[in-house]
């Protein structure tokens, strides 16, 4: 009676299913705030095209490299705020 009662228990509490679903859970939470925050940045970028400040830093001011605008055209800061 009592091995019987231990291999329900053992069956019991090793869900595997459940473990799996948890694991799927928190990848795609992650992408989610990922794209979330791209989001915002994009939004960001067209509010500043809108108020003719696209392409300048947030920071001082200057003018944003073209080639950084084009890696990442929402990019915030120029080369020198960005490393600080
Ligand atoms: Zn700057």
């Amino acid at each position: 009676m009592k091995p019987r009662m231990g291999q329900g228990l053992g069956r019991a509490t090793t869900p595997h299913s459940a473990d799996t679903d948890m694991g799927e859970t928190q990848i795609i939470g992650a992408t989610s705030i990922d794209r979330n925050r791209e989001l915002q940045r994009v939004e960001a970028a067209l509010k500043r095209l809108e108020r003719g400040q696209f392409g300048h830093c947030l920071y001082c001011g200057d003018r944003i490299d073209l080639e950084r605008l084009q890696h990442d055209p929402a990019v915030e800061s120029c080369d020198t705020c960005e490393e600080d």
